[in-house]
């Protein structure tokens, strides 16, 4: 059911009144916020979306979006780590600013002036939020090595450890 790719834009308003349920696909290399922090436009995101209203009437998406196969550079070993992104999504869609800022905190806003979201750029910015603020190997080879590296690590500077990884080539 993930095979099929996302329409570009929908009708937000219309899906959540009727309550719809889409699931599809979309390339790593459709999202240009993104793919700026990769190191390839490799990957596939699955998404499934569930449109519909909330208590107050608020048009509400919820769902599950799962970037997989994503090469991010490992801070530690500076080689490339594939990752998988996992985003629970709360948003609702708002006309404006001040809709926005009325919002529960429970909720992301996302603003959409004519009815014609672009699903895109939502998930873009969706996925972008997830990235981990350093990432690096859950096995780095790098940490295990050096043990943990706040401590042990002070005597080795980062560029001798970058000299003997350039040494294995
Ligand atoms: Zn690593």
């Amino acid at each position: 059911m993930f095979d099929t790719p996302l329409a570009r834009i929908l009708d937000s308003r219309k899906l959540c009144d009727s309550q719809q349920l889409i699931t599809g696909s979309i390339e790593v290399a459709e999202l240009d916020g993104l793919l700026s922090f990769l190191e390839s436009d490799a990957g596939q995101v699955k998404v499934t979306l569930q449109f519909q209203r909330d208590d107050h009437r608020r048009p509400l998406i919820t769902g599950q979006v799962a970037a997989k196969g994503v090469e991010i550079l490992c801070q530690r070993c500076l080689q490339i780590d594939i990752q998988e992104l996992l985003v629970g999504l709360n948003v609702v869609v708002v006309l404006d600013e001040s809709q926005a800022e009325k919002l529960p905190a429970e909720y992301d806003a996302w603003i959409v002036e004519d009815g014609q979201l672009n699903i895109r750029e939502l998930l873009d910015q969706e996925l972008i939020l997830s990235l981990p603020i350093v990432p690096y190997h859950a096995d780095c080879k790098v940490e295990t090595q050096y043990g943990d590296a706040g401590s042990k690590q002070q005597q080795e500077s980062p560029f001798g450890v970058l000299a003997s990884l350039l040494q294995k080539d």
